[in-house]
Order: C-alpha cells, then structure tokens, then sequence
C-alpha cells in the first residue's frame, strides 16, 4: 500500500546485518535477522492463547511430547477437546508477501503468500497423532489471514461470544490481531533503522505511519465501528 502511495518510511541505509535497507523499508519487514521477529512470533501465540482462555478452553503453549521422533512443539494445544472430541493444536507464523521469493506470487493471487505458509505448517505437522486437531494459523504483515486461520478465529469468535456475550468478538479478534501486524511491522522497521536515527521522535512518526496508512482490511470486520472499541481494548 505504501509502495503504491510511492511513500519513503526512512532513508537508505545498511541493516544490523549489513544488507542494504531501501527508503521503502521493505528489508526491515523480511530481515531474518530482526529481533522483532521473534517477539512478533510470541505475541501472536500469547493473543491466540488468551483468546482461547477467554473462551473457556484450557490451553497450554509449546506443548511437549506431541511427536515421539522429532521432538517438533506445535505452538498451542487445547487441554479439552475443540472438536469432534479431539483437542485443538495451532501454530502461528507470519509471513512478508513483499519479500522477493513471495512478491511473484502475491501480484498473482490474494492471500496466496499466507495459504503457502499454512500449506508449509500442515507439512510440518503431517504427522501429527490422530488424536489431535492442527489448524496453522498464518498471517501476512499486510494484513492478510490464511483460510484456515479464518476457520479457527471464526469459531474461537464464535465461542467468544457464547462465553462473553459480545456479538463483536469475532470483530474484535481480527482486529486485535490486525493491529498486532501493524504494531510489529514498525517494530521491525525501527529494529533495522541504524542507531544514530532511532531517536524517538522517529520511532513515533514510524508508528503513526504504519497504522495510519496500513489500516486493516474490510473483511476482517464484522462491523465497521468498532475500531475505536478495539483500540480502546488495546490500550486499556
Ligand atoms: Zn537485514
């Protein structure tokens, strides 16, 4: 959006890593190296375990002991079962359709960048005992969820809702998550600005840029007033 918009969000410059930052930014949102990633990945899960909590559902993260070989960890498991008398296993990744390797592939198709990522995750869990559930819950930094993260949000916001009695919840959880995204991504672009620029009065324009100009999308809305409620929840 901002590349459309023809927006500069900094100027040029070397990465901590040394790979060269154009004045768009867009290294900053796919540096593997970024210290933001990692807490990004954290965030996401901790949003996604405390919407299952709010639901009622017992959930433990990272749990051990899913997989006798490899030892892989999902990023969530239900302690009751979800569905079909099967606890719920999740795992959250984000992924950058700016990125070179993907930019093909997005100009190509909508949301073709977040199914290959959830496509990747159900490969990883392939194996995964019968007795458990997996739905990859994958998201793009501009805003775009995958099919099957729409699956499970849709019925946690469903559940929300029967728990609380907030017919908003599904809304509210797109958008908790919609802001997340954006919050991160100017997490990442400062994490790669150089030291001498990251002062703060940059870091706040950096911020303001991002959620003002990549607000989130239609869909991801159940009603369209309720932004405010979901930033009032947010800073609450
Ligand atoms: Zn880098």
């Amino acid at each position: 959006m901002r590349v459309g918009f023809g927006l500069n969000l900094c100027v040029p410059h070397q990465c901590h890593r040394g790979s060269q930052v154009d004045a768009c930014g867009i290294h900053s949102l796919v540096c593997k190296k970024a210290p933001g990633r990692s807490a990004r990945h954290h965030a996401l899960n901790d949003l996604v375990a405390r919407g299952f909590s709010s639901a009622g559902v017992a959930v433990t993260k990272e749990p051990v002991g899913l997989f006798r070989i490899d030892g892989k960890r999902t990023d969530g498991l239900t302690l009751i079962p979800w569905q079909s008398g099967k606890s719920l296993c999740w795992d959250v990744t984000v992924t950058c359709p700016l990125a070179d390797s993907y930019v093909t592939r997005a100009a190509q198709e909508a949301e073709a960048v977040a199914e290959l990522a959830a496509s990747r995750k159900m490969e990883k869990y392939a194996n995964i005992d019968a007795r458990y559930l997996f739905e990859p819950i994958a998201v793009e930094t501009l805003g775009v969820v995958s099919s099957s993260a729409c699956h499970l949000l849709n019925d946690l916001g469903r559940r929300l809702t029967v728990n609380c009695g907030e017919a908003r919840e599904t809304g509210f959880l797109y958008q908790r998550m919609s802001v997340l995204i954006q919050r991160y991504n100017a997490v990442l672009l400062h994490d790669g600005l150089p030291d001498d620029t990251t002062d703060r009065s940059t870091t706040h324009l950096l911020s303001l840029l991002f959620l003002y100009f990549l607000l989130p999308r239609d869909y991801i809305y159940n009603n369209n007033n309720n932004t405010e409620d979901s930033v009032m929840m947010l800073s609450s």
